[in-house]
């Protein structure tokens, strides 16, 4: 199944997944930083506390003044209901101030865990779109509010919502055990609460409903405008010369006056919804009032007690709703949080291996292709069918062929970004899937014809780590043939590249940056090194310069070239010539001039036209 049809919400969660996705995201918080999560849920605890407090010792106060003027009693009382309750005050405050500090570890714990995600998701993944999506939709679900944010706060309200109830239900115990009320009176005091909690339960049930609408709307008009800003931002030169961008604003504004009217309409729906429960607390308030003060003008409470209990009843009912407002809005989360853990549990197919990578000194290896057919993900047509192939590590093989025929979807094949749908490949005769995923991958060091440099130095660039080898560095910058000019700046290979990090970064120019990541490759020292048309973008030449040159610096690695032009890799050992995703001849450059007929010959004799016209027009 893929990732985004996991994360489809539309079937029901059941009771059983509903408290799974709790316990996992609370274990989850915890993990993002174990303090902040207890702060939270501490500061609720005594916050949730802090109002009884003043409203037993306001009770116990009157009492004393009432019961004839007890001044030096009442006195004590007045003190340590002020001095009670500043303590608690100040431990709550304290709680949350080093809540707050902590906040932000939470935060960077879970950008964390969304990173390191990322990291271990296979290449396969990574380019599948239905991946992006689904992370793109989880952070717009997370700035709109949702998922882990809605869980802590949503827990903690719960939790002192809870502990509220708990505290009231203990100090009215007294009301409804002893005879201050009379039955008619009790029964009524608890129908009411009974009412008001069902009252409550529907709005905050249909209400809820006009939520997830409202917040859905908001995570895809950020989706939207996200993607318009990157446009409108970006260099965007087509979209100056075509005017495009006054086409965009009109969209976006279309798309955002739509969200707008309907996240109003749900809004208003939902003010209407919460309007009965509204009018009913009301009432039940000024019930609740009449009945204790008829009870007290009887005798049955004290006159203290009023308020006591008054507040007692209300803060109960008003937790109450509390507490299913809570329930509610985190059963709604929930919906979200399905999503956001279906982005963490998409699988990594690639580590199922465990074999360790056998280590030769003599780099003696052999790769088979035995009849591999492979499909990207989400296409039907095949980019490679029914491909043999089996060649020795150690000697330079050239792997040409017109564009599309299939070259870099071998080479990502052999490094394992992709499995074959069909077939087997083998090193040493074992099923490359066998091998330990990142042990199989050190083998390899390829410059991809899209190959990217970070924002970071050139040294760290090219180690592919903060941990730098300068003697190894300085080797492989001369080799790659950019030592001079990496050596001309004043920080040397402590140059920042481009300016994202680092305003005195250098920006490169194309051509430098090829020799940087040619150098990135050669640092890596692995035995399979694979040039994937890095330089398509120079002429046929100085391609065929860079490789000739670059097949002394392999040294007894393999080297891979792959190329669209034959010129470039006349030199090597053994050409694989593909053609519409297989492989159609073998053999060195002369064996392949020789078989007049074949691929080779009729793609050699096309661009030999070319360069001859290109010969031409230079002279
Ligand atoms: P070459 O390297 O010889 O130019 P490729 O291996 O890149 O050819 O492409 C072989 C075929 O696979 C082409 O038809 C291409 O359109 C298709 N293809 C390449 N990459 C992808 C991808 N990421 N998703 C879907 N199809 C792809």
């Amino acid at each position: 199944m893929t990732a985004n049809k996991r994360a489809e919400g539309s079937e029901k969660i059941t009771l059983k997944e509903h408290i799974a996705l709790i316990r996992r995201g609370l274990r989850m918080l915890r993990s993002f930083d174990t303090k902040a999560f207890s702060f939270h849920l501490l500061a609720s605890a005594v916050g949730s506390l802090a109002p009884y407090l003043p409203m037993y010792m306001s009770a116990v106060l009157i009492d004393l003044i009432l019961e004839g003027g007890r001044l030096r009693e009442a006195g004590i009382c007045a003190a340590l209901t002020v001095g009670l309750t500043f303590a608690v005050r100040m431990l709550e405050a304290w709680l949350d101030e080093a809540r707050d500090e902590r906040d932000w570890l939470q935060e960077l714990g879970e950008l964390w865990a969304f990173s390191e995600k990322a990291m271990s998701l296979s290449y396969q993944s990574i380019e599948d779109r239905e991946t992006s999506l689904l992370r793109e939709r989880v952070e717009k679900d997370n700035q709109s509010g949702a998922n882990m944010w809605e869980l802590m706060h949503r827990s903690k309200a719960a939790l002192s919502a809870a502990i509220s109830i708990i505290t009231a239900m203990i100090m009215l115990s007294p009301l409804f055990i002893g005879p201050a009320l009379s039955l008619t009176a009790k029964l009524i005091i608890l129908a009411l609460i009974v009412i008001s909690t069902a009252i409550k339960i529907v709005s905050a049930r249909l209400a809820s409903e006009h939520q997830y609408a409202q917040s859905e709307l908001s995570a895809r008009w950020n989706l939207v405008f996200e993607h318009t800003n990157e446009y409108l931002f970006s260099e965007g030169k087509d979209m100056r010369l075509y005017g495009t961008g006054s086409m965009i604003v009109e969209k976006n504004r279309q798309v955002r006056d739509e969200t707008a009217a309907l996240k109003t309409e749900h809004q208003k729906k939902k003010a209407l919804i919460s309007l009965p429960d509204s009018v009913f607390r009301g009432a039940v308030q000024t019930v609740i009032y009449i009945i204790l003060i008829v009870s007290a003008m009887r005798g049955g409470v004290s006159t203290g007690s009023i308020i006591k209990y008054a507040g007692c009843l209300l803060a109960l009912m008003s937790s109450s709703s509390d507490l299913l407002n809570s329930v509610t809005q985190l059963l709604l989360n929930n919906r979200f949080l399905r999503r956001y853990f279906s982005y963490f549990d998409i699988p990594n197919e690639m580590y199922q291996g465990s074999l360790t990578v056998e280590k030769r000194d003599d780099r003696e290896y052999y790769v088979e292709f035995r009849d591999v057919s492979f499909r990207y993900p989400n296409t039907d047509v095949w980019a490679l069918r029914h491909l043999n192939a089996r060649f020795r590590v150690g000697g330079k093989l050239a792997v040409v062929g017109e564009n599309g025929s299939g070259k870099t979807t071998f080479i990502k094949l052999l490094c394992r970004l992709y499995d074959p749908t069909e077939g087997v490949i083998t090193l040493n005769g074992v099923d490359i899937r066998k091998y330990d995923y990142d042990e199989y991958m050190k083998l390899f060091s390829v410059v991809f014809q899209d190959f990217r440099l970070f924002d970071f130095t050139v040294g760290q660039n090219v180690a592919a780590s903060t941990v730098i080898d300068g003697e190894r560095m300085k080797l492989v910058l001369s080799q790659a043939g950019i030592a001079e000019r990496i050596n001309e700046l004043p920080e040397g290979a402590g140059t920042y590249i481009d300016k994202g990090y680092d305003g005195s970064g250098v920006i490169f120019s194309g051509g430098e940056k090829q020799k940087i990541a040619l150098a990135r490759a050669l640092y890596r020292d692995a035995p399979f090194i694979i040039l994937d048309e890095p330089t398509a973008s120079l002429d046929p030449e100085a391609e065929y310069d860079i490789y000739t040159r670059f097949s002394a610096i392999a040294g007894d690695r393999t080297a891979v070239y792959i190329s669209h032009r034959l010129a470039s890799c006349r030199f090597c050992d053994m050409i694989a010539v593909f053609d519409r995703g297989s492989i159609v001849q073998t053999g060195s450059h002369d064996e392949l001039l020789g078989e007049k007929d074949g691929k080779y010959a009729e793609l050699w004799g096309a661009q030999a036209q070319y360069y001859a016209a290109d010969e031409d027009k230079k002279e």
